[in-house]
């Protein structure tokens, strides 16, 4: 018989979550607006704790459109983003009609390298056109080096779109992931770190940004008796059923990351003596991950299949890093930047189970299967 499968990220529920949410049942607010929304986005707004604005929405990549439509980003104009990423945080650039300008990882992070990115603003300048906006992404949960990329956004006066779709609950020399950028956004879908069975939000530093955020997700009705429009309007906002379930999430977040870090400290005891196998782990102690997943790399591509089909004959999930978007047929011919860093991550590494919700019992099915691997 076939052991249950482990998954590399799954749903984690605290317990409070279907309090709220019988809450919502109980008071009938079962609409994209009520007391779990407002109550989620303070929760968030007390949890980032740096003057930030939250508007709950129903997903991440609903908050990178509404952002980018906030910044005046059209047709035709180039935005940078992190080239090793998830689709999600190029897509919002295209609906748009504007064109992704992809950057390459550096090697601490796996994150948007500053050095490709100097280049890249400088070249499209040269090239006749500014970049509206620049996305770098906290990949797994590691934070991105935001001194250096705000350095040079605050340098070239082009706003940061902070992608902490991964990284709620990760911090960069003691501020929280989510509140360097001009925005920032968040993302609850049902593998990360929180879930609100799917949802977003958008960060702001301005009352008026986050108000504009909820009038263009919620259609756009202007204030009149009847439907009045005046501008374009979106159907993005968060359901109070879903933040009810946010609120219970919030309550655990902090143990979620604590379990999440000792997933990844069982990886790290693991591979210590390994010199053929990194693990993604913070390059000193300005960076605090949440290590919403741990992810190594392997001495060559064929090493890292075998271990990944390995893993799979046990009924184990684990995955390949995230394909960089300029490697992907939908992002064929767009500008890159970068010396093939992320194209290298992408051959050889791989993502481990890494919830936080793992067993003992399943941290040694996954042990058994690297020990027989690796022959030790
Ligand atoms: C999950 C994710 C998103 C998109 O969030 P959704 O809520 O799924 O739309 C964007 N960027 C990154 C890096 C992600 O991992």
């Amino acid at each position: 018989m076939q052991q249950e499968k482990i998954w590399l990220s799954s749903p984690h529920m605290g317990g409070n979550e279907q309090k709220y949410v019988q809450e919502a049942f109980d008071s009938n607010w079962v609409a994209p607006l009520g007391p779990n929304v407002n109550g989620f986005e303070q929760d968030l707004e007390k949890y980032l704790n740096e003057d930030v604005f939250v508007g709950a929405l129903s997903s991440g990549t609903a908050a990178l459109h509404l952002a980018l439509i906030m910044l005046g980003v059209e047709a035709g104009d180039e935005v940078i983003c992190q080239s090793m990423t998830f689709a999600a945080s190029a897509n919002p650039i295209a609906y748009l009609g504007a064109t992704p300008v992809f950057i390459d990882s550096e090697k601490d992070t796996w994150n948007m390298c500053p050095i490709a990115l100097e280049q890249a603003i400088e070249d499209r300048m040269a090239k006749g056109k500014k970049p509206k906006a620049i996305i770098p992404v906290h990949l797994y949960g590691m934070p991105a080096k935001m001194d250096e990329i705000m350095a040079i956004a605050t340098k070239y006066d082009i706003p940061v779109i902070e992608d902490s779709a991964e990284a709620l609950g990760s911090s960069y020399k003691g501020q929280k992931c989510g509140t360097f950028g001009t925005m920032s956004i968040l993302s609850f879908n049902g593998n990360k770190i929180i879930t609100t069975s799917g949802g977003g939000a958008l960060v702001t530093k301005s009352k008026e940004v986050k108000d504009k955020a909820v009038f263009l997700s919620t259609q756009a009705r202007d204030n009149a008796p009847h439907y009045q429009h005046s501008h374009i309007g979106y159907n993005y906002r968060m359901s109070n059923i879903c933040a009810g379930i946010g609120r219970g999430q919030m309550e655990v977040l902090d143990a979620h990351v604590q379990l999440r870090r000792k997933a990844h400290q069982f990886y790290m005891d693991f591979f210590k003596s390994m010199n053929d196998v990194v693990v993604l782990h913070e390059p000193n102690n300005a960076f605090y991950s949440n290590h919403w997943l741990t992810a190594i790399v392997l001495e060559s591509y064929e090493k890292r299949e075998a271990l990944r089909l390995a893993f799979e004959a046990e009924n184990i999930e684990t995955r390949p890093l995230w394909k960089p978007m300029h490697l992907q047929p939908i992002f064929q011919n767009v500008p890159y930047y970068g010396t093939n860093v992320s194209e290298s991550l992408f051959d050889k590494g791989l993502c481990l189970p890494s919830g936080s919700n793992l067993k003992e019992e399943e941290f040694l099915r996954i042990q058994n299967v690297l020990k027989d691997f690796f022959k030790l």
